[in-house]
């Protein structure tokens, strides 16, 4: 009988997904904005939306900080200051025990998350695709640092060049960093099941990694609050907050 009022395709969505999962040597996820809703951070429009009530064209793109870095800096700023004060959930501490139950080497965590929450939950090997916000970059020397604890200025210079600083993180019309996205794509192509949580994945690089994992044989499980552009991919959806449905799924993997 399915479990606490779940529909009998409920819970047989979970037990195909803990069987996936069982027998993949190799397990890469890929996470976006849906994980870290649940600590309070609001996720991100997309393209022409608004982010925290700011055109993404305003505050996102190299463009915009070349025009008015201060401007940039200050909602940047906003976010720092409120990082310092989330913490992962639930759908994050299953998946650090998920990569915790593996053996080394043989579970990779892709992001799209700049938030460093997988981190601070226990994840070991993380891809940061679009970096992290709480690291920042040279724009002369190219030093990074992490500065996730400081409050920083509304124009931060670097201490050994002086050139100024801007976040560690990838903006739109910027490149993914080289290594981390070779590193996604090769753990992509190696996986036995992919699973795809929190993000709509109809953009670049989401899709094109759910395609490449299907292309060399892998089991897509979706994770979402409800069905997306990416479900028709995916040969398991399991729908509804990620901070529920990952515990719930870890805990079938340790009982059997
Ligand atoms: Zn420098």
């Amino acid at each position: 009988m399915a479990a606490s009022g779940d529909s009998v395709e409920k819970q047989a969505a979970f037990e195909t997904a803990a069987s996936i999962i069982r027998v993949a040597e190799r397990i890469a996820v890929l996470t976006g904005a849906g994980v870290s809703a649940e600590s309070g951070l609001p996720t991100f429009r997309g393209a022409g939306g608004l982010w925290e009530g700011q055109r993404v064209e305003d505050v996102a793109t190299p463009f915009a900080f070349r025009r008015n870095p201060e401007f940039v800096w200050r909602f940047y700023n906003a976010r720092r200051t409120n990082l310092r004060t989330v913490r992962p959930n639930a759908g994050h501490f299953a998946l650090a025990a998920l990569e915790e139950s593996r053996p080394a080497g043989a579970f990779t965590l892709i992001t799209q998350n700049v938030d460093g929450l997988h981190r601070a939950a226990g994840n070991r090997r993380i891809l940061e695709l679009h970096g992290n916000l709480g690291r920042v970059r040279c724009t002369g020397c190219a030093r990074i640092e992490d500065r996730r604890d400081e409050a920083l200025d509304d124009l931060p210079r670097c201490e050994r060049c002086g050139a100024v600083l801007r976040p560690d993180v990838v903006w739109f019309h910027e490149p993914l960093p080289e290594d981390s996205w070779a590193e996604a794509e090769a753990a992509t192509s190696a996986c036995q099941c992919f699973l795809v949580v929190g993000t709509s994945a109809i953009v670049y690089p989401a899709a094109g990694l759910i395609s490449s994992a299907q292309c060399n044989g892998a089991a897509v499980i979706e994770v979402n609050l409800e069905p997306t552009e990416a479900s028709r991919l995916a040969d398991v959806g399991l729908y509804g907050p990620s901070g529920k449905i990952l515990p719930r799924l870890v805990e079938m993997l340790r009982s059997t």
